[in-house]
């Protein structure tokens, strides 16, 4: 341990590093950072390890990327052991593997679960970061490290009248962890998004009937899940070397990329052998690993779009119910595609009906369910799948205070900015893994993006440290030329103009901006290098 850092041994409640949250992030961060021979403590208000795979536990949770891509490239000996059983595996499946990591590298002592960071504020004599948690407790802290991951605040919309309600209401990031026997009862959905849609394609046979509250469509691609035996694991093993090397210098952090050259060097034959190609693939390849021009250029997005929407009405008996299922307010690709497993059958089943609430909104709860402006639909149970404040939710709770007592959350308030969505002019030594414009805000197979976030925040407190340097953080001439790159790239987008959370259009006054850089995985870590060899030029260091 250096000097510099020397004061973090003067009590038990000092430490060189506080991580936020025990998912993907924490886990791997808390990890490093001991190595490194720092004191961390990790802090997670959860009783239990996982993030995201903790609390998402809704029926039919699923991740979208393939098992050999998701998962921690730090050991050899870890991606030996685990053996993971799909494709694409079950919330339950991945909440193990985290476990198995927590359990293998002993990381659960170094955590304070069932605990929240109520305040952090740096003070700058001191050079480090007071927190204070809901246990009552205050830590210093050298680095102050957030890894509560991009969709942790879950959004519920407040209809009035919840209290009247005599059913249950629950909202799908806080579903009950012993489940709910949702068997013979009248159940509500609203939201048909990723989650909405995981969610309604597993419930619809139990329930004795299905409302879905939908108010935008999505398209949401055929997934193709395979089990996996001894041989198919051996195969993927065997690649993983390769896998790493691959999804790092890939655009979106799969393991494929846009490989088929441009849309317009095509004939429409080759460009519809392309598409059925990728359909068949049954992966999030349809949507980038298609042609770069599907998230420029709306005449391709649009061709594009028509060939998923045929896709979709071909699973639709009533073309009236397809008419509303599929979208036509937004280009397919310009917000997070889903992939679904039998979602689109649903709507084939008498028990299941579909009400559009964008032409008759909800407006209340009532005693007996919930009251459109058309109608009362009776329910026993309503679940909210109405997503996320994303990027900014979770670390607006935090109460976090920088240099003279500026709110983070005031700041974003007003406008998003960040340096590589990793650092905030004004708050030194706070690392934000999964923060606002970076890649892993939204557009990167997240362990991908989560592990390069990881090094690049370990790295820099190793040459802090070996420079004796007590702080560091970016001049607001860096941060500008960040946020005037990262928009100068997303508005060359369709994506951009999306209505969704991609740009904070779900949440009533947030500042407008496509949250995650869509510059490419691959330049991003390319720019995060080239800042860290110049020996973090652009920053201010103490
Ligand atoms: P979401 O994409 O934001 O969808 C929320 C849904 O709720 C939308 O359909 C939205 O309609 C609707 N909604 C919100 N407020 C409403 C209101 N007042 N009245 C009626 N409808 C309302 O959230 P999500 O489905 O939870 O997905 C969020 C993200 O989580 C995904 O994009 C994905 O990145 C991630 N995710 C990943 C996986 C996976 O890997 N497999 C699974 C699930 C989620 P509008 O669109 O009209 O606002």
């Amino acid at each position: 341990m250096t000097e510099v850092v020397s004061k973090s041994q003067s009590s038990e409640h000092d430490y060189d590093a506080v991580v936020v949250g025990a998912g993907i992030a924490g886990l791997y961060a808390v990890y490093k950072l001991r190595e490194m021979g720092l004191r961390v403590r990790g802090i997670e208000a959860a009783p239990a390890v996982g993030g995201t795979w903790y609390w998402n536990c809704y029926p039919g949770a699923r991740v979208d990327s393939q098992s050999y891509i998701y998962q921690y490239w730090f050991s050899d000996e870890l991606i030996q052991e685990w053996d993971w059983q799909e494709r694409f595996p079950p919330q339950a499946e991945v909440e193990r593997y985290l476990n198995f990591v927590a359990d293998k590298f002993e990381l659960r002592d170094n955590f304070a679960f069932e605990t929240r960071v109520t305040s952090a504020d740096w003070d700058n004599d001191a050079q480090c970061w007071l927190i204070g948690t809901d246990q009552g407790e205050s830590l210093s802290s050298r680095y102050f490290i957030s890894c509560t991951g991009m969709l942790s605040e879950p959004k519920t919309p407040h209809f009035p009248g919840k209290e009247s309600f005599q059913g249950t209401v629950v909202h799908t990031a806080r579903y009950p962890r012993e489940g709910l026997d949702l068997k013979g009862k009248r159940v509500g959905v609203i939201g048909s998004g990723a989650t909405g849609i995981q969610l309604i394609q597993t419930i619809a046979s139990e329930v004795e009937h299905l409302t879905v509250f939908q108010r935008s469509a999505s398209y949401g691609v055929a997934m193709r899940n395979d089990q996996f035996d001894d041989a198919a694991r051996d195969h993927w093993r065997s690649k993983s070397a390769e896998l790493q090397e691959k999804v790092n210098n890939s655009f979106v952090g799969f393991d494929y990329s846009f490989e088929n050259g441009s849309w317009y060097d095509h004939t429409p034959e080759q460009r519809q052998h392309v598409l059925e190609e990728k359909w068949q693939e049954g992966s999030l390849s349809m949507w980038v690993g298609t042609y770069p021009e599907m998230f420029t250029d709306e005449a391709v997005n649009e061709e594009i779009s028509c060939f998923v929407r045929d896709k979709i009405r071909a699973r639709i008996n009533d073309p009236a119910i397809a008419d509303r299922v599929i979208p036509t307010t937004h280009g397919f690709g310009t917000y997070r595609v889903p992939l679904e497993n039998g979602y689109y059958d649903v709507y084939n089943r008498d028990n299941v009906e579909l009400v559009d609430v964008k032409s008759a909104p909800i407006e209340s709860f009532t005693a007996k369910g919930l009251q459109t402006s058309e109608k009362e639909y009776p329910l026993d149970v309503i679940i909210m799948a109405t997503g996320f404040n994303a990027g900014t939710g979770s670390l607006a709770r935090m109460n976090i205070r920088g240099r003279e007592g500026l709110s983070l959350t005031d700041e974003w308030n007003k406008d998003i900015r960040t340096t590589l969505g990793l650092q905030v002019h004004g708050f030194p030594n706070l690392f934000t893994v999964a923060g606002p414009l970076a890649p892993s805000a939204a557009f990167c197979n997240m362990t991908t993006c989560l592990q390069q976030q990881v090094n690049w925040v370990t790295d820099c407190i190793a040459y802090l440290r070996a420079e004796q340097v007590k702080s560091i953080e970016p001049t607001e001439a860096k941060q500008d030329e960040w946020v005037d790159h990262h928009d100068e790239v997303a508005n060359a987008t369709l994506l951009a103009a999306t209505q969704s959370w991609y740009t904070g259009a779900n949440i009533e006054g947030k500042p407008s901006r496509l949250i995650s850089y869509i510059g490419g995985v691959n330049e991003y870590h390319r720019i995060c290098d080239e800042v860290q060899a110049s020996g973090y030029e652009g920053f201010t260091k103490i």
